[in-house]
This record gives C-alpha cells, sequence and structure tokens, in this order.
C-alpha cells in the first residue's frame, strides 16, 4: 500500500502540492492526469524522496519514505536508508535514462549486483527472464544507441522491475516515443497491471488510463481535484476544472 498524506511541496515561494492525499492499494494502477505544472512529477519525486516533503507523509507497506518516527518526532533518514528504500521503489522515466555505455543487458542488471549484491551470474538471469517479458530477448547484447525509443523504454522498464519493487511510478513513459512506437510500451505495462504490479502513471493517454486504471485522479494546481474509477472521473467528471481539462485532450 502506498500512502501519500498531507503532502506540501514548494521551491521558493511557488507552492506546487498543497496537501495532497493519495492511496494505491496492492495491485492496483492508479493514473494521474492533469495539466502542465500541476505537480505531477514532484508527487513522483517525493514518493521516492528525490524531493523531500514541506509537510505531510509518505510511507508504502506501512514504512515511512525518508523518516524514522520515534514518538511524536520524525527524523530524517541516513543516505544510505534513503538510497535502500529507493531500492524498492522502481522509477521509469520520460528519457529512459539508459546508461548509455552499458548493453541491454549490463542496464538491467548493473542495479541488482550493486544494490542487491546479487550475484552477477543469477541477476543476469533474471534479466534475460525480464528482457523476454518486454520481447527483447534478442537485443541483451545491444547498446541502447542501437534500439528504437519504444525499446529503449522496454528495457527501461526491465531494469525496474529487476529490484522486484514494491510499487513501480512512471512518469510520461511514452510522451517522448514517435506515435507508432506508444503502443508496444503501453502493451508492456498493461500487462504488468494484469500480472498484479501496483503503478503509478503520470500519462495523457486517456484510452489506456480507461482501460488499466483501477483509479483515475485528476490533479491540478498542486491538489488532487478529483478521483475514481476511470468511467467516473473520464465520463462524469463531477468538477468543472476536471471536464475543461479532459475537453482539451480526450
Ligand atoms: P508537466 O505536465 O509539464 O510535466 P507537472 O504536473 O509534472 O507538469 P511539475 O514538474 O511537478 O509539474 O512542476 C510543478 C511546478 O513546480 C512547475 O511550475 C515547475 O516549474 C515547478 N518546479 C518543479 N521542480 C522544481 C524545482 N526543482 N525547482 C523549482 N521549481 C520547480
Ligand atoms: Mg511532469
Amino acid at each position: 500500500m502506498v500512502d501519500v498524506h498531507g503532502v506540501h511541496k514548494s521551491f521558493g515561494a511557488l507552492q506546487v502540492l498543497r496537501g495532497v492525499d493519495l492511496q494505491v492499494r496492492p495491485g492496483e494502477v492508479t493514473v494521474i492526469l492533469g495539466p502542465s505544472g500541476s505537480g505531477k512529477s514532484t508527487l513522483l519525486r517525493t514518493i521516492n524522496h528525490l524531493e523531500k516533503v514541506d509537510r505531510g507523509w509518505i510511507s508504502i507497506d506501512g514504512e515511512l519514505i525518508g523518516y524514522r518516527r520515534s514518538g511524536d518526532k520524525l527524523h530524517e533518514l541516513r543516505e544510505k536508508e534513503v538510497l535502500r528504500q529507493r531500492t524498492h521503489i522502481g522509477f521509469v522515466f520520460q528519457n529512459f535514462n539508459l546508461f548509455p555505455h552499458l548493453t541491454v543487458l549490463e542496464n538491467v542488471t548493473e542495479a541488482p549486483v550493486s544494490a542487491l549484491r546479487r550475484p552477477r551470474k543469477e541477476a543476469a538471469g533474471t534479466a534475460r527472464r525480464l528482457l523476454a517479458r518486454v520481447g527483447l530477448e534478442d537485443k541483451a547484447d545491444a547498446y541502447p544507441r542501437q534500439l528504437s525509443g519504444g525499446q529503449q523504454q522496454r528495457v527501461a522498464i526491465a531494469r525496474a522491475l529487476a529490484l522486484e519493487p514494491k510499487v513501480l511510478l512512471f512518469d510520461e513513459p511514452t510522451s517522448a516515443l514517435d506515435p507508432e512506437l506508444v503502443g508496444e510500451v503501453l502493451e508492456v505495462i498493461r500487462d504488468l497491471a494484469a500480472t498484479g504490479t501496483t503503478m503509478i502513471v503520470v500519462t495523457h493517454e486517456i484510452g489506456f488510463a480507461r482501460e488499466v486504471a483501477d483509479t483515475v485522479v485528476f490533479m491540478d494546481g498542486g491538489l488532487v481535484v478529483e478521483q475514481g474509477p476511470p468511467a467516473a472521473v473520464l465520463d462524469t467528471p463531477r468538477h468543472e476544472r476536471t471536464r475543461a481539462f479532459l475537453s482539451k485532450v480526450l
């Protein structure tokens, strides 16, 4: 269970998150929609503590992220502890962020070997299984620059899965792709959803949200304006701001 509770975040005078609450149950897919600047990426970044919250807290499976509670006080965790927590939170970025000097197989085995201390051979076996799962078993020895954007993003997904994350966060995973490559990446995410992977996906792909999301969340101005099952939020939105946004993207 991912639990985001009353999260506030400002950059200087700019209030980007103004009290966000969000719960994602195990095995469920939450899709976050919202206009540019509404705080979607910042919210994802607070979940894995790439950004510190100013107020509120986030927990995953009951474990506070970035802090330790003692009595009624919160103490910041040390960097090493934060890194340990982050290994269990997969993050897939818009621009893939693969290591350019490593092969596909090395990209997927790097973190399990260095962060989880898995034997390299075992990690390589797992990586090959994951590459097969995203349809890229034949690309294990290629370098990222030799792949299409859609293939690179599928490697990035395999790399995130290699750490056996409790939750996978996607920040606009298809928005840097040519239109004809979007489908193959959404197909992989759809397959993960079908096998019960807990995910939070920021995307403008409304069709995907309708089909795959358990919950659709609409954010605006650093707040969750509306959330619910896809049919409710997408077909019969209760808030004017949701309606206005959907009329632009649908
Ligand atoms: P988009 O759809 O364009 O990706 P978003 O909903 O993901 O938008 P965020 O990236 O979370 O929006 O940004 C929200 C606001 O916070 C924006 O005004 C942005 O300029 C600002 N912001 C984000 N990160 C920082 C930062 N590190 N320093 C200062 N301002 C920031
Ligand atoms: Mg963003």
